[in-house]
């Protein structure tokens, strides 16, 4: 079994503490979810934070804990298949990298199968995708991209995240390959261009509207719905 390259662009401490925290809406969670089932070293830090979470919880006084802290605990009690994920033991996927499963589980949960059950649309010349969440304003999104082809130039009204699932995509000079997962607010104009090697598989998460630069990205927005 050849081992997996090392995994270059992950969510940072913010975001990690966050979904821990139980803080992220459904659609942002789903995607730390999925990088951590492929990350040992992200659900490492999760861990540690639950661990300091636990700790800190129980060295308040009871009387110190808040209506807003109650609220979130409860939030977090509800929080959807995401949040299960098991912090301590690598998923059966995850140590198997030569297995032809593209769709980690906490996905495949949403997708309603791997990849051969997404029911796929047609976004644009060589673009499909599937909603998989649209919560709390905000989405997450299956894309599949054809090898070499380019996502519209887009700028962000909020912030984005794009976790590779198969093949890769390159953005601003770094590339992206499975497991990687890219974090663009609203300072970041980009045109992710996938590799030719494979289709690019990856999940989006948008917090806003796109701004498509590009007359046929603006034409179709309204249609397309992103
Ligand atoms: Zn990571």
């Amino acid at each position: 079994m050849t081992p997996l390259p090392p995994i270059a662009h992950h969510p940072g401490e913010d975001l990690i503490a966050a979904y821990v925290a139980g803080a992220l809406d459904e659609a942002s969670a789903l995607a730390i979810a999925t990088h951590m089932s492929l990350c040992p070293c992200c659900r490492r830090q999760a861990a540690e934070y639950e661990a300091l979470g636990g700790n800190l919880i129980d060295a308040l006084p009871e009387a110190a804990m808040s209506d807003g802290a109650l609220a979130a605990t409860l939030a977090r009690a509800k929080a959807p298949a995401p949040q299960a994920i098991s912090l301590s033991a690598p998923t059966k996927n995850a140590l198997a990298p030569s297995s032809s499963i593209v769709l980690p589980a906490p996905l495949r949960r949403y997708a309603g199968g791997d990849v051969d059950a997404v029911k796929w649309r047609p976004l644009g010349p060589g673009i499909h995708h599937m909603p998989l969440v649209n919560a709390e304003g905000v989405t997450a999104r299956l894309l599949r991209i054809a090898p070499g082809r380019s996502v519209f130039d887009h700028g962000h009204g909020g912030s984005e995240l794009t976790l590779v699932l198969r093949g890769s995509y390159s953005s601003q000079g770094e590339r992206y390959a499975r497991g990687d997962i890219e974090v663009a607010d609203e300072s970041v104009n980009h045109r992710p261009v996938a590799g030719t090697e494979d289709v690019c598989i990856c999940l989006a998460v948008t917090d806003a509207p796109l701004r498509f630069d590009s007359w046929i990205g603006r034409l179709m927005q309204p249609f397309i719905g992103i």
